[in-house]
């Protein structure tokens, strides 16, 4: 078996490739083996042998916890940088002790800049809207920076009161409302990092030939930050893919020079010559925009916090948690984990009930990623298969009409079968 790896800018994946996984915590133990499996039935049934995978085990978690005294030891961050190519079940967050989350340990340690969450609608799973079928959006969460970058103080200790003064005495704040008992956040958001995150997104767009990437910010508000994610998302656009893409802001500058008509039909000319459509929406506006006109959005571009609201509420318009799939990548060292999105479901953890779709979805993700598109498409087809028949876990079969609850297993290898 042998590695994946970069050359000149692109992936390079051997037939026979090796991919280390985090089981995970909880029902990790349950969907990660059903997941695998199935990758492997698909895999066979794509290539007849001429590719496979050879599953790696790495510890992370609960699990490491107990067998090296770790939560996250090095020998598994070695073996994600060596193979550059991963996936991983849900990990219990630790309690007290120096980690605060062992996922935003594992992005920052390899620079996973882009949280990637595509979300589409499969027939037969119920869905809040009333058009699921429309809901057909890929998130391009930033994943390093903003004020999830996790530099905070908290009221009362000497440090909130050390930058109070700060901000107070050297920066001529006077507009902190309570400061004796505020907490404090910075929010970091940089050229460099939005331009890397959009760059991305407007790739991804052009190589799956889709209509638009919207930046979504609250420039409105936080003009600099926000503000400069906007303005920086479409500088990457007219200056890196001026001949790929038409951006509103040129629309908006042709508007000013020859009136709107003219810049109505040199969009129109754009968009139907197939370029895609740069666009941006002020974050409150998009989350109403996705329920009332969702086939408007396919690429959307956003800051982290941002993207963290975007991709539980886009989720939970085609079947929720149990269904959504992601992905944490470095497009320009190649680094990659697939992942389950949701915890670790200790309620039902052990009950063989648990949905493993959304590791499974992002096992197909992985197959794409490494180019094995056959097979992924073999799952994909598989599921929809098994969906429009009613016949999945019970947190999605509940609510279909005619739904036919399975346990993890049956469904999982109702999967198998299909394929
Ligand atoms: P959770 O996602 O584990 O569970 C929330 C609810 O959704 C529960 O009712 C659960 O039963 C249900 N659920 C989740 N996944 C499901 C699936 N695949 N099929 C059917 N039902 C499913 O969130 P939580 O309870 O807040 O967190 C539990 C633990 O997981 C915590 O330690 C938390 O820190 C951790 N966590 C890890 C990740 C991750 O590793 N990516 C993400 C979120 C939470």
């Amino acid at each position: 078996m042998s590695k994946v790896y970069m050359e000149n800018g692109k992936l390079v994946v051997p037939d026979h490739v090796t991919v280390p996984f985090i089981e995970g915590d909880g029902v990790g133990a349950e969907i990660t083996p059903v997941c695998q499996q199935i990758v492997n039935v698909a895999v066979e049934a794509a290539y007849h042998g001429q590719r496979s995978i050879e599953w790696k085990e790495v510890l992370a978690g609960g699990k490491a916890f107990k067998e090296t005294g770790e939560w996250l030891p090095e020998a598994t961050m070695d073996a994600f940088r060596e193979y550059l190519v991963g996936i991983k079940g849900p990990l219990t967050t630790p309690v007290g002790g120096g980690i605060r989350s062992l996922n935003v340990a594992l992005r920052q340690a390899l620079d996973l800049y882009v949280c990637l969450r595509p979300v589409r609608w499969f027939k037969g799973v119920s869905s809040p809207v009333k058009e699921p079928e429309k809901v057909n959006m890929h998130i391009f969460r930033e994943n390093t920076e903003d004020i999830y970058a996790g530099i905070e103080w908290e009221q009362g200790t000497p440090e909130a009161r050390k930058f109070y003064d700060f901000l107070h005495n050297e920066m001529g704040v006077k507009n902190v409302r309570f400061p004796e008992t505020s907490s404090f956040g910075v929010k970091p958001v940089s050229k460099e990092g939005t331009q890397r995150l959009v760059r991305a997104a407007i790739e991804y767009a052009l190589y799956h030939k889709l209509a638009s990437v919207t930046l979504v910010h609250k420039g409105n508000i936080m003009k600099f930050t926000e503000g400069g994610f906007k303005r920086w998302g479409y500088e990457v656009a007219e200056k890196e893919f001026s001949e790929q893409t038409f951006t509103m802001n040129q629309f908006e500058q042709l508007k000013k020079d020859l009136g709107e008509e003219s810049a109505r039909a040199e969009m129109a000319k754009a968009v139907n010559g197939g370029k895609i459509l740069v666009k941006d929406c002020i974050a409150d506006a998009f989350l109403q925009n996705t329920l009332l006109m969702p086939d408007d959005y396919s690429v959307i571009a956003t800051l982290n916090l941002n993207g963290d609201y975007i991709s539980d509420q886009l989720a939970a318009m085609v079947g929720g948690i149990g269904i959504a799939p992601g992905a944490n990548i470095n497009y320009q060292t190649g680094h990659a984990i697939f992942e389950a999105t949701h915890g670790t479901a200790p309620n039902i953890a052990g009950k063989n009930i648990v949905n493993p779709c959304s590791l499974l979805l992002s096992s197909v993700m992985m197959l794409e990623y490494l180019g094995w598109k056959e097979a992924a498409a073999l799952i994909t087809e598989a599921l929809e298969e098994a969906f429009s028949k009613g016949q999945a876990t019970n947190d999605l079969a509940r609510f279909m009409p005619d739904g036919q609850s399975l346990s993890t297993t049956d469904f999982g290898q109702l999967i198998v079968d299909l394929l």
